[in-house]
């Protein structure tokens, strides 16, 4: 079973999007409700014995259970029964907002995120409908609970056997957009490993390094666009909180983010289809695995957006018939592609591998993209061709080595 999300713009009309901001709002005021009402429950907890209860007194009774999804989905259905607002909003709709409330408490407990915030007006920005009637597409229309059927700018066909699954409707600065989960139930083909191997190396000097000895640079113009969004913000806290020229300036910085998420995924997109064009086989770094180094952490390192790459990667791997796997990048700048010698521990400033066994010399993160392409190639049951052809042992040895 394979998952893919494509996103589309929707055309509403006047009516259509009325009700889904109403929507939008309902959904708001729930998250605002349950999350005040987990809120009170906490601090009547953390409420000290010896309290002045003037300070802090909360009328929850010392044995009312915490509220959780379910009791607040149960909660939910009794007060739909008496609030028209509530009544007319989308009932699983508005389920999944207190399923991401949940979610987000999860996160602050298993990794230590902040408290769930209360949203403001305007905050709250997709409608999610877990669910779709049958054959909710047809041509270039969509089925959506609530509106009924919505032109869309099939920007790209729905890919044949594929069915949606869950719909997410987005309101960007820009529109609305849907963002559609296509399930195929047939079974994906995996790729046999075949073809020229490449490892591939993300870092922070160049955005990635190939085995093959390529560098692609980090893309410049997003910190042209870092800056100009920095200047917009500027320019928003400048103006009177609320007011006109408040609101313009908030879109502006809006349709900017949008603008710098697409360019992104334009630059992933293009990147992948370029390696693809040169292998039959890709290894890349399994980033859950890689423990970065200190102060890789940067704003840069966020930016670089290596995890939205790596899926889109897998994605055109897969569409383009080419096998793609992730290795253990444990170890790779410390190790010679040339004769798996440990090396030692490597600087960050320190840019090129230099052996010292076998004088093997290249650059750093080229070194350890052939160490991920061994790797992979070891995990994928190939014998390994140390360094393929030109590169073997005997060549180097004859190669004139400043090091040696
Ligand atoms: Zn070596």
């Amino acid at each position: 079973m394979l998952n893919l999300t494509y996103t589309y713009r929707l055309k509403l009309n006047q009516q259509q999007s009325q009700t889904y901001d109403e929507w939008l709002e309902t959904s708001r005021r729930v998250w605002n409700f349950a999350l005040g009402e987990r809120k009170d429950w906490y601090n009547s907890r953390s409420c000290r014995i010896d309290a002045c209860s003037l300070k802090s007194e909360y009328i929850i009774a010392a044995d009312a259970p915490r509220p959780t999804f379910a009791s607040q989905c149960k909660a939910l259905t009794q007060a739909r029964k008496a609030n028209p607002a509530l009544n007319a909003a989308h009932s699983q709709m508005l389920q999944q907002v207190l399923r991401r409330l949940e979610k987000s408490f999860i996160g602050m407990w298993e990794s230590g995120r902040g408290f769930p915030r209360f949203k403001k007006q305007g905050r709250m920005r997709s409608l999610l409908f877990p669910q779709l009637g049958v054959n909710p597409i047809q041509g270039n229309k969509v089925k959506l609970p609530g509106i009924g059927w919505v032109k869309m700018q099939l920007s790209r066909p729905i890919p044949d056997g594929f069915v949606a699954k869950q719909a997410q409707v987005v309101k960007k600065a820009s529109g609305w957009y849907v963002m559609l989960t296509l399930q195929s139930d047939v079974n994906v083909p995996s790729f046999a490993p075949h073809g020229q191997p490449i490892g591939i190396d993300l870092g922070l000097k160049s955005f990635l390094a190939t085995s093959t000895g390529e560098q692609i640079a980090r893309p410049r113009f997003f910190v042209d666009l870092q800056r100009q969004l920095k200047l917009l913000q500027q320019r928003v806290s400048s103006k009177k909180l609320g007011s006109k020229n408040w609101r313009k300036a908030q879109h502006k910085v809006a349709r900017l983010h949008e603008h710098i998420h697409n360019t992104r995924q334009d630059f992933h997109f293009k990147l992948a289809h370029h390696l693809c064009d040169q292998g039959g086989m890709i290894f890349t770094e399994d980033l859950n695995l890689k423990a970065w180094a200190k102060g890789m952490f940067s704003k840069h390192t966020l930016d670089a957006g290596f995890g939205e790459f790596l899926s889109i990667l897998e994605w055109v791997c897969w569409k383009r018939g080419i096998y793609f796997a992730q290795v253990n990048p444990h170890g790779t700048s410390q190790t010679c592609p040339n004769c798996n010698h440990h090396t030692g521990k490597k600087d960050l400033s320190e840019r090129v591998h230099r052996c010292y066994e076998c004088g093997f010399e290249t650059d750093r993160d080229v070194a350890a993209a052939m160490v991920l392409m061994q790797r992979g190639l070891a995990a994928v049951g190939h014998t390994v061709k140390m360094l393929g052809e030109g590169l073997s042992n005997s060549s180097l040895l004859t190669q004139e080595s400043p090091v040696l």
